[in-house]
């Protein structure tokens, strides 16, 4: 395992972290597992977040149960925009974590409307700052899928790391990605695999191990031999057949694939048509079922909702047949 500073943090992480979304499907016991392999592969990174259900908790189970805390660089988020709900979810998350501090604490994903409220007087920035100050978690970062609240974030003092979706077909955060190195942020690319999407696990991380405008990797993991798998790898440069995968993989995973760059928004009827399709992923191809739906069944307006004006699809850059795919969506979430 290659370790590299977390930014200007002062603190080193391990290049390939842990990203805690998928352990949903086992449980605190098997958590407990996965981390003693992780621990044995030399991962100290952990990424987890308030939104992924029991994820917090098992994480929490195992490090108690390993007595392993000071061997960890914990992270997790929060989707909360006020002060006093941010505040909640610090204190829900050193709970369930079981310490009594974190090391980075993110704001989840704002769009840019809520980013406004979580800065503004009363809003979830103050806890942020006050759990700091109290020594509650060590620093602050901000977590992305639009480019848009990647670049403003980028002008955020106080943000420290930015983790956006990027991986061999979602390049879209590439020039970001530069910059965010350049200001001495630690960048944490999330969705290594697409969602599941990339099938040569290998190309994937060493496609963003070998960039080194990337800090931390964070595959999501549940089995032992998936973090075998992806703790085997390093930054040398590429070799011609990696090259040749990559290549390969940029070529044919086109078609019906969402880079969630959201160009094709506004929707006429206000459907988010990036989620729609990120949950979708997550019901076909993670195995997320329960979480996929409850996610889904939050989105104010529905895949069914679309009157098929076909205005989202002149603004796809990758010419998506979006109507196609949203009526599929459809069917599968039942609505
Ligand atoms: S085609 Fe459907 S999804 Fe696209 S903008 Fe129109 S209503 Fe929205
Ligand atoms: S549908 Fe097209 S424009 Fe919209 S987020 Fe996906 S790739 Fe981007």
């Amino acid at each position: 395992m290659e370790y590299i500073p977390f930014g200007n943090t002062g603190l080193t992480v391990s290049r390939v972290g842990f990203g805690g979304i998928p352990i949903q499907r086992i449980d605190a016991e098997g958590t407990k597992k996965l981390f003693e392999k992780l621990l044995e592969c030399g991962v100290n990174y952990i990424d987890t977040a308030r939104g992924y259900t029991v994820s917090e908790e098992y994480i929490g189970y195992a490090i108690e149960s390993l007595g392993c805390r000071d061997k960890l660089f914990l992270a997790t988020k929060s989707m909360a925009a006020t002060k006093e709900a941010f505040a909640k979810d610090i204190e829900t998350s050193l709970h369930n974590l079981r310490t009594d501090y974190i090391d980075l604490y993110q704001i989840h994903n704002p769009s840019m409307e809520k980013l406004d409220t979580i800065l503004a007087p009363g809003g979830a920035l103050e806890a942020l700052f006050e759990a700091k100050e109290a020594g509650k978690i060590g620093h602050i970062g901000l977590t992305a899928h639009s480019a848009a609240v990647f670049e403003r974030a980028l002008g955020l003092d106080f943000v420290e790391s930015i983790m956006f979706p990027y991986n061999i077909v979602e390049t879209q955060g590439k020039d970001l990605v530069v910059k965010c190195r350049e200001k001495g942020k630690a960048f944490v690319a999330m969705k290594p695999l697409a969602g599941g999407a990339i099938e040569d696990g290998g190309a994937a991380i060493r496609y963003l191990l070998t960039d080194p405008n990337v800090t931390v990797v964070i595959p999501g993991m549940f089995e032992e031999r998936e973090v075998i798998e992806n703790t085997s790898f390093d930054s040398s440069p590429l070799t011609e057949d990696e090259a040749a995968r990559i290549e390969h993989i940029r070529q044919t995973l086109t078609g019906n694939f969402c880079r969630r760059c959201n160009y094709c928004a506004p929707c006429t009827v206000g459907i988010q048509i990036p989620s729609v399709f990120l949950f979708e992923g997550y019901l076909e191809r993670y195995g997320l079922e329960e979480w996929a739906r409850g996610r889904y069944a939050g989105l104010a307006v529905k895949a069914s909702e679309c009157i098929e004006c076909g205005l989202c699809e002149e603004r796809c850059p990758y010419q998506l047949p979006i109507r196609e795919m949203l009526k599929k969506a459809a069917e599968a979430f039942g609505e």
